[in-house]
């Protein structure tokens, strides 16, 4: 069984479209980034298929946010890959202070191979920077994979793991997380979500703070 969107038709082919979005796009994301770390680059995202990227495993499989974005566009992973590598060479060579691009509005990391994509882009690209979150387990193949992205490109690259409240601890010590409001560790609250900043370019704690992020459940 072949498990994806309720919204069929929102998958759109990566080679009709641009499918690195301007932040400016997204009231939430924002577009240029003012906080110290990664000052003046600007903000892209990425938008994948939820669930046919995902792990069964995630706790939100069932009332996943993209339950409720009928018109998002959502990128099938076919011929996806060198039409990421030509925005990213086209959007680097337009801002000379680099892009960051937030992975995944909804999706997720589907593959190893997909993560060493993404750490080729931040060796090709020195001004590149990604952040974002991930339902993978951080001792699964696709979870040391990102650890290991995160390792070595630690300046340019904050992939966070999404725990629930049965999180107590996290496996390997150098990762960060994002949890959600039933969480009573040590994090702080969205910004965003709590009204005290408009956007994450303008927050940046996300890349920031090693500390984890908790967010309010949709
Ligand atoms: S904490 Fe800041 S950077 Fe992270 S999602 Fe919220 S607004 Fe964005």
């Amino acid at each position: 069984m072949t498990y994806s969107t309720r919204f069929q038709k929102s998958i759109k082919d990566p080679l009709l479209f641009n499918v690195l979005k301007p932040g400016s796009n997204n009231k939430k994301l924002g577009f240029k980034i003012t906080t110290p770390k990664w000052k003046g680059k600007r903000l892209y995202s990425l938008t994948l298929v939820e669930r046919e990227t995902c792990p069964t495993s995630c706790h939100h499989w069932k009332d996943c946010y993209g339950n409720n974005m009928p018109f998002a566009h959502r990128f099938s992973t076919i011929g996806l890959l060198p039409k990421i590598e030509e925005e990213i060479q086209t959007l680097s060579k337009k801002h000379k202070e680099g892009i960051v691009i937030r992975l995944h509005v909804l999706g997720d990391f589907m593959t190893t191979e997909y993560v060493t994509f993404w750490e080729r882009m931040l060796f090709v690209h020195p001004t590149l920077c990604i952040f974002g979150y991930t339902g993978r387990e951080e001792t699964g193949d696709i979870g040391k994979a990102l650890w290991l992205m995160n390792t070595r490109y630690n300046d340019r690259c904050k992939i966070r793991f999404s725990r629930n409240k049965a999180f107590s601890e996290g496996h390997y010590p150098s990762n960060l997380f994002a949890a959600e409001e039933s969480f009573t560790g040590k994090c702080f609250d969205c910004p965003e979500q709590k009204g005290t900043l408009p956007s994450c370019a303008q927050c940046g704690l996300c890349w920031g703070v090693p500390k984890t992020v908790r967010f309010a459940t949709h």
